[in-house]
């Protein structure tokens, strides 16, 4: 299968990942090289490096990224992270697969990422705006509402989106609310979109169970990650009537068979800190919880998590991809041995970005949708782009990642050869 080109030195390496998964659905469609180098080769990459006033008068200097993968269907769009071990080769990884996604979902926009190196658990706020702001300076001149659309992603919010808005608004001189989505209400946020990427995990998920004759009420989730993904999809599905029987974090996990009640859950960890010591559950080693007998499991926290080294040990029966790049390539062949039915991340968590779409286009209107509208609109792009990924997969006899690459490839693609070339 697929990823037998890459070593496994290189099994960790997202833009490496990125780059199997493209050349084996290039491959599958039979795309003319010239179209694979075009497609493979990010359009723009701009480093840029922040000087910034620490609260104690020292100047430190951070490195950001912002990489514009395609924008062959319309403006980049992707998040913005900000984490210690950002890279390059993970921005552009994360790039190209807002590429796919948005593709995917048939949105009019390309495929683009930022991330800043930085660790914003030790950095105050009034930093935080700092630096979001001269790195929003830095890379001015790539974004704007016809250009370059940032969103949250790891580690950046509502706030840090508001802050991106201004220091843009400053520099062209009026407000701009289309420039960032993820954006406050009271700034042209809009509604549903918090719960967007969650949501949109529970309606392909929901979609999944069909095939397996699957009710939710009897219906083990697992979930990894308890932040804007997991803990939404988590509240989602619980009130949905899912048992979720484990939530893992990075610093603990909890369990009970009978499933966990989220919102006390969520309590817990406002009021402690912490989800382990929850009298609703059981702790359990957080190595462990992933591979729990249970029929969906979601990761939803970062890249890399279900690898050569483990895929093995998983138990479950559907695998739906809460996070970016979860699962590494190699890990890709022993699922499909195992005969996991995978929804892989580019449709999987394309909620987020489908709702951004909507915020966006709200903003260039001016005028907002109830929440009903914003959720049966999801819905119905969620429903649709899972029925042409399994049903093309179906068709051609491919795994659903292999499907949803070859679908978002073909019309990123004719876009490029339709467009033609400016020279
Ligand atoms: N960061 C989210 C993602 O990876 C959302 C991106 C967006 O809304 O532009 O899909």
């Amino acid at each position: 299968m697929i990823a037998a080109a890459l070593p496994l030195a290189d099994e960790k390496n997202p833009w490496l990942a990125a780059e199997v998964r493209f050349d084996n659905a290039a491959e599958k469609l039979k795309l003319d090289d010239g179209t694979r180098k075009v497609l493979k080769s990010p359009a723009r990459e701009i480093t840029v490096n922040i000087p910034v006033e620490m609260d104690d008068g020292r100047l430190e200097v951070f490195t950001g990224y912002r990489v514009q993968h395609s924008i062959a269907r319309g403006p980049g769009k992707g998040g913005i992270r900000y984490a210690p071990d950002v890279s390059l080769d993970e921005v552009r990884a994360l790039a190209s697969w807002m590429t796919w996604k948005c593709a995917v979902v048939n949105i009019p926009f390309g495929g683009a990422k930022g991330g800043v190196i930085c660790n914003p658990s030790i950095l105050s706020n009034r930093e935080l705006e700092r630096l979001t702001r001269r790195y929003t300076a830095g890379i001015i001149e790539m974004i704007g509402p016809e250009r370059d659309i940032p969103a949250p992603d790891v580690n950046t919010n509502e706030q840090v989106m508001a802050w991106i808005m201004d220091t843009y608004a400053m520099h062209v001189g009026h407000a701009t609310t289309a420039v960032v989505t993820g954006k406050p209400m009271e700034l042209g946020g809009s509604r549903g979109r918090r719960e967007a990427t969650g949501r949109g995990c529970m309606i392909v998920t929901l979609e999944a169970l069909k095939k397996f004759g699957l009710k939710p009420e009897e219906t083990r989730v697992v979930i990894q990650g308890f932040g804007n993904v997991g803990g939404m999809a988590a509240r989602l599905m619980a009130a949905r009537g899912f048992k979720i029987i484990a939530i893992v974090e990075y610093n603990g996990a909890v369990h009970n068979p009978h499933g966990l009640d989220i919102e006390a859950l969520m309590e817990h960890r406002a009021d402690t800190g912490f989800i382990t010591g929850f009298v609703g559950g059981e702790d359990i080693d957080k190595n462990e919880a992933m591979f729990l007998d249970c029929d969906v499991l979601i990761p939803a926290a970062t890249e890399n998590q279900i690898t050569s080294e483990n895929a093995e040990k998983l138990r479950c029966r559907i695998l739906c991809e809460g996070a970016n790049g979860p699962t590494t390539a190699i890990a890709d062949v022993i699922l499909a041995e195992k005969k996991i039915f995978v929804i892989p991340d580019i449709l999987a968590n394309a909620g987020g970005v489908t709702v951004s779409y909507f915020e966006w286009v709200q903003d260039r209107q001016g005028f907002f949708w109830n929440e009903d509208l914003v959720n049966t609109r999801l819905e119905e792009i969620m429903v649709g782009s899972f029925e042409a990924v399994t049903a093309y997969g179906e068709k051609h006899r491919v795994d659903n990642r292999t499907a949803a690459y070859m679908l978002a490839l073909d019309r990123v693609a004719s876009a490029m050869r339709l467009r033609g070339l400016y020279a």
